[in-house]
């Protein structure tokens, strides 16, 4: 695995391997924040040391959203009684439906990913223990960071981590670039909404760490939320037409098994269902 890389002053990002995870590591005068924490413990490990070998502060955690590969390295990383923040619905999903998520994901991905799938089945879920509903403030030791909530998009709980002093947010899976953004757990038709108010955070020189892949620019962030933008129209005139999913879908600006998951979830959030 990769060490964490300096992508702004004293914030660091470390690429994991298995699924392109980003982890976004802040350091303020004597006290560390970690956002996200992966998908095992295994992997919490590997992340420990890799902490360990930038900084010997001691870390708070930030979980961007409910997904495993954002946050079931928390029973490792938090072990020692560190907090964990989390958006309150986030923090809802992992503490009402552990075993049945851990379930559900072990399924996805045995197939094709077998030594993540029985890690998965391994983790002892822990939600975070600090909640945020709009937006919380965080003094990191003289340094200020804003968890804040934008709106659904991603899921029903995704945080966004703005860093003012290094001109830098951290958007979660609200932006992947790496692949296209992920529709399983989404609100299609507000999460428009919710980039809009990320894009109005980030300046022309804004660095935004995407929850899967390389660091981007605010231009790249502007071109996703066009595409999602985009999308949704298309399902509300889908919807208004009672066109059939895959109709819908055969024009959406992503493709295959994406473009059907975003109609289906659209439609279903469309009909207050999601
Ligand atoms: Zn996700």
């Amino acid at each position: 695995m990769a060490g964490f890389a300096e992508v702004a002053r004293d914030v660091y990002v470390l690429r994991y391997p298995v699924l392109d995870v980003s982890v976004t590591l802040v350091l303020g005068d004597g006290e560390a924040l970690l956002v996200d924490t992966l998908s095992t413990d295994a992997q919490a490990r590997e992340l420990a040391a890799a902490v360990r070998a930038v900084t010997p502060y001691p870390w708070t955690i930030v979980n961007t959203h409910h997904h495993f590969d954002h946050c079931f390295g928390n029973a490792v990383l938090a072990a020692d009684g560190r907090p964990v923040w989390g958006h309150e619905e986030a923090a809802a999903l992992l503490s009402q439906r552990p075993e049945a998520l851990r379930r559900q994901w072990y399924e996805q991905w045995v197939p094709t990913h077998p030594e993540l799938a029985t890690g998965l089945a391994e983790v002892r879920v822990v939600p975070p223990d600090r909640t945020v509903h709009r937006t919380t403030t965080l003094d990191l030791a003289g340094r200020t960071v804003l968890l804040r909530h934008l709106g659904r998009g991603h899921t029903a709980g995704d945080l966004v981590v703005q860093v003012p002093d290094a001109d830098l947010l951290v958007a979660g899976d609200l932006v992947e670039q790496s692949g296209p953004p992920s529709f399983e757990d989404s609100y299609p038709i507000e999460w428009p909404e919710t980039l809009a108010g990320l894009l109005h955070l980030a300046g022309p020189e804004s660095v935004v760490v995407p929850g899967h892949g390389t660091v981007v620019g605010r231009d790249f962030v502007a071109d996703q939320h066009a595409e999602l933008a985009a999308l949704a129209w298309l399902i509300r005139d889908g919807d208004a037409d009672r066109a059939p999913v895959e109709a819908v879908a055969a024009k959406a600006p992503f493709g295959g098994e994406t473009a059907l998951t975003a109609v289906r979830r659209g439609y279903a959030e469309l009909a207050g269902r999601a």
